[in-house]
């Protein structure tokens, strides 16, 4: 069990344990940053912002290189760090540095592409002869509030940009993941960083709201709906781009390739222990093809290890903490007297929910309805696509989807109809492709994350007419 404080406890002043959710053993002792700290960096990142904002693109390319070669350096120690502070195996966490690097120079490539256009002007009197140069100029500083989930990706998600851009960013991470946000700060001043360009705060909800609430030029969140309420409401009128909550189908339709879309259910549900926001959360079965995907399905859930996340032959590791656990186990338990019927899985050692599998989940479950952070697959059986699909569109979450088809008439169809941010064709909603926008609608987000387009959402469009 993790003994991370609660949110609610997390006060100012003070500091706070990091305990490895598998065995609970402490793994960091993390100071919380007071509200005058958090003022007195926002002041240091403000003159950092300015000094920075005449920066050429290839600079900043450079120090973002830099930073991905000290991530390279440093693999296999991030990799533990975010294997012990968030139980994710040591193979996600390996793969989660290798995507931090990538994102990184992504980011420095993008940075040399900030073209602006040049529009004519004479389409109105005075306009004649006259033409309008747009460019994208920094923003600022960047405020950016990371989950647990990815606490190193979805910070250089937004670190990237940012720097591209030509900005200085504070960073809160989770208080449930903050070591590996540490270490990469501390990696940045390594790669040669100008001083309080990338400052990291530390702390719960209150240190979140204080930086919202600060005079940063732009916020920049991931993490879950009530968090996101919040903190909208503490920013004020700035900027904000908000990658928030997920509760993602997966269509499996009668002429699917059978064997690949049930491996990427069980990638795709299971990984990190079933919370990620784009994991497979639904799952549409067709009636014709049920049985055989189930009984491909089944043996393969069962042959998952679950256990210590450092081992390597360990598939899945626990939840983030028993808090969670409970909470996954509890949705199970409702479902079942709702009338769900369980394959697999249902039980719990502490943290470690093993893979279940639920089949005839009820739509009114909160296992449907709600976004479950857990290694939970619920089925439901359709005959008819379109209704499936409304069923879908009924959900207040739209981040996105996956189909296994190749009927061009149907999925062109689905392309129409689903409301999602994406739509992954023989792919599950979970596969993302760090320079392509990702996000959602509805409660799922704000705008867009991306390298490419993220760079221009920490810009400001600037216009001279000549
Ligand atoms: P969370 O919302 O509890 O916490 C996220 C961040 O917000 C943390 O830094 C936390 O300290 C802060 N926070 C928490 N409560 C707050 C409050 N009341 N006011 C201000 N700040 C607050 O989320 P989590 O449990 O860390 O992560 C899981 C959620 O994040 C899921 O809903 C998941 O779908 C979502 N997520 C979304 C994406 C995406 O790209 N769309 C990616 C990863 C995770």
């Amino acid at each position: 069990m993790t003994t991370i404080a609660p949110e609610k406890r997390l006060g100012f002043s003070d500091a706070f344990t990091v305990h490895n959710p598998f065995d609970n053993q402490q793994v960091g002792e993390v100071e919380l940053t007071s509200a005058d700290e958090i003022g007195h960096l926002v002041r240091r990142a403000k003159k950092a912002a300015h000094k920075f904002r005449h920066s050429m693109p290839a600079e900043r390319r450079v120090l973002l290189n830099a930073l991905a070669d000290e991530i390279k350096k440093d693999q296999e120690h991030l990799a533990n760090l975010i294997c012990l502070e968030m139980g994710k195996t040591i193979h996600e966490a390996r793969n989660e540095v290798r995507r931090a690097g990538n994102t990184l120079l992504l980011s420095g490539d993008a940075a040399t592409f900030l073209d602006g256009e040049v529009l004519h002007c004479g389409i109105v009197p005075g306009g004649v002869d006259r033409h309008a140069t747009i460019t994208y100029v920094p923003i600022g500083v960047v405020g950016a509030i990371t989950p647990f989930n990815y606490p190193l990706n979805l910070l250089c998600h937004k670190l990237g940009p940012a720097i591209a851009a030509g900005n200085a960013i504070i960073a809160k991470p989770s208080p449930k993941a903050p070591l590996a946000a540490a270490r990469l700060c501390e990696l940045a001043r390594r790669a040669g960083f100008p001083e309080d360009l990338f400052l990291i705060i530390q702390g719960g909800a209150l240190q979140a709201q204080t930086l919202a609430g600060s005079p940063i030029d732009l916020l920049s969140f991931t993490g879950g709906e009530i968090a996101g309420l919040a903190l909208k409401q503490a920013s004020g009128l700035i900027p904000i781009l908000m990658e928030l909550g997920g509760n993602d189908p997966l269509f499996v339709l009668p002429d699917a390739d059978i064997q690949s879309a049930v491996a990427t259910t069980v990638g795709q549900r299971f990984e990190i222990a079933g919370q990620s926001c784009a994991a497979i959360k639904k799952l549409y079965l067709h009636e014709e093809i049920k049985e055989t995907f189930l009984n491909h399905l089944l043996p393969q859930v069962d042959a998952l290890k679950v256990g210590d996340p450092r081992e390597v032959s360990t598939d899945m590791g626990p939840v983030i903490d028993e808090a969670a656990a409970d909470e996954v186990c509890s949705r199970i338990s409702r479902a079942i007297d709702e009338g769900g019927k369980l394959l697999t899985g249902g039980t719990r050692d502490g943290s470690l929910v093993a893979p279940t599998v639920i089949d005839q989940v009820a739509t009114t479950s909160d296992l449907i309805a709600k976004e479950t952070f857990g290694p939970v697959i619920s089925i439901r059986t359709f005959t008819d696509l379109g209704t499936a699909v409304d069923e879908v569109n009924s959900s207040p979450f739209g981040l996105q989807a996956g189909v296994f088809s190749n009927d061009h008439a149907l999925i062109r169809e689905l392309e129409r109809q689903i409301q999602v941010g994406g739509l992954m064709v023989n792919e599950g909603p979970d596969f993302r492709v760090e320079h392509v926008p990702f996000g959602g609608i509805k409660k799922s987000g704000l705008g867009r994350e991306g390298v490419r387009i993220t760079i221009r959402e920490m810009s400001e469009t600037k216009v001279i007419i000549d």
